[in-house]
């Protein structure tokens, strides 16, 4: 049997072809075309925001947007710059969004629930103006000591998202704790257009400025005048219409991510205490709708991951320790990474898939158990 690393949940060519027939006849193909409003529109349902959702070409973009619209919020030119507490354990995207910003990374911690450890990340320097945790495999920070936090050391915040559609904590959205923050909906993630992302936020502010930026900036369209930098960073119809249908099936997709997600609780968790591996630690107050299936063994992965690409069952090493990559190393500030060295080596993500039968998770238990019995 072979199990892939993800399984995109997409919509038949059925659900869409008539309206995207109509988009092509119409010429009405993008630059806030009437399916990017209406999902817009739908996104806002679903999150019961006060300020509309606005969708990007990708996850990227919107966060780079974000980031961007905060800094000019904070009146800081564009060739200025200050320093942004990440975690390194993340996906290069994110720091990747920071630097070309024109801002400076410093790399953070996580602990065992593989998000940013927001107690142990320090304001370190006068420099330090903003903090950038990330949601990563769906799991996501304390939000109330991040909002106490924030407020006490007078930090900007930006949320990295991408990976937590559908996250909430104490039954709530990080939108609703104020905060902003960029969800990607990329083929790979919990939901998809195929490729985009939205900024949800609650400045009526930065929301304007999101919808410029992803526009070139033009706050006129007649001469095409523009008032900050922006990109074309603008999502087109046939993606907002594969969102828009599967957004109709969101319950559905999280509600069966969780019921997955147990069974794999219940099996490593086993293992667990057998002392065979760690899993990542979720707090009770948030509902995490995993994207992926992160473990930590206790040696290094490479024959481990070997083992489960030749039984036919796809692994990534995913996320990964920025503060090593090859641009990064010795580059930007570090402060104590003792988790993130202890385990960046030893982390799998075993496939999580929205639609998983009982042979295609029993067989991946059984792979993992022949593992730890041929050892
Ligand atoms: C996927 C991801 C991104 C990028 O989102 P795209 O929609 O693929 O551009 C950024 N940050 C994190 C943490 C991600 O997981």
């Amino acid at each position: 049997m072979n199990i892939n690393i993800v399984k995109p949940f997409m919509p038949g060519l059925d659900e869409i072809a008539d309206d995207f027939a109509k988009c092509l006849s119409s010429g009405l193909v993008t630059n806030n075309s009437p399916h990017v409003r209406m999902f817009e529109d739908k996104l806002q349902e679903f999150y019961g925001c006060p300020i509309k959702p606005s969708l990007n070409c990708n996850g990227e973009l919107a966060l780079y947007h974000l980031i961007q619209a905060w800094k000019h919020k904070m009146s800081v030119g564009p060739h200025e710059s200050f320093e942004v507490l990440v975690p390194s354990f993340t996906f290069s995207g994110t720091i990747n969004a920071v630097v070309t910003n024109n801002l400076k990374p410093v790399f953070c911690d996580v602990d065992e629930t593989m998000v940013l450890d927001i107690e142990k990340a320090l304001v370190d320097s006068p420099d330090v103006r903003m903090i950038l945790p990330v949601g990563a495999y769906g799991n996501i920070v304390n939000l109330e000591r991040l909002q106490q936090i924030s407020r006490e050391k007078k930090l900007a915040v930006v949320l990295d998202n991408a990976p937590a559609f559908g996250t909430k904590f104490k039954g709530r959205h990080s939108w609703e704790y104020g905060f902003s923050e960029m969800i990607s909906f990329h083929a790979t993630k919990i939901f998809n257009s195929m490729e985009g992302g939205c900024n949800i936020v609650n400045d009526p502010e930065i929301d304007e400025l999101l919808r410029r930026l992803r526009d070139f900036g033009q706050y006129e369209k007649v001469r095409g005048d523009v008032d900050v930098p922006g990109l074309n960073s603008k999502m087109t119809e046939v993606c907002a219409l594969v969102g828009l249908r599967n957004l109709a099936k969101a319950d559905f997709i999280i509600q069966s991510r969780t019921k997955n997600a147990a069974r794999y609780v219940e099996f490593f968790g086993g293992l667990e205490s057998q002392g065979l591996l760690r899993t990542m630690k979720v707090l009770p107050e948030v509902d995490c709708p995993y994207l992926y299936f992160p473990i930590i063994l206790n040696e290094e992965a490479t024959e481990f991951v070997n083992y489960m690409q030749g039984k036919g069952v796809a692994v990534r090493r995913y996320y990964t320790a920025n503060h090593s990559l090859k641009f990064y190393s010795d580059r930007y500030r570090e402060q104590d990474l003792s988790f993130t060295n202890a385990i960046k080596d030893n982390l799998v993500s075993l496939p999580l898939h929205t639609v998983m039968s009982d042979e295609e998770l029993d067989y991946l238990f059984s792979t993992v158990r022949g593992w730890f019995e041929q050892r």
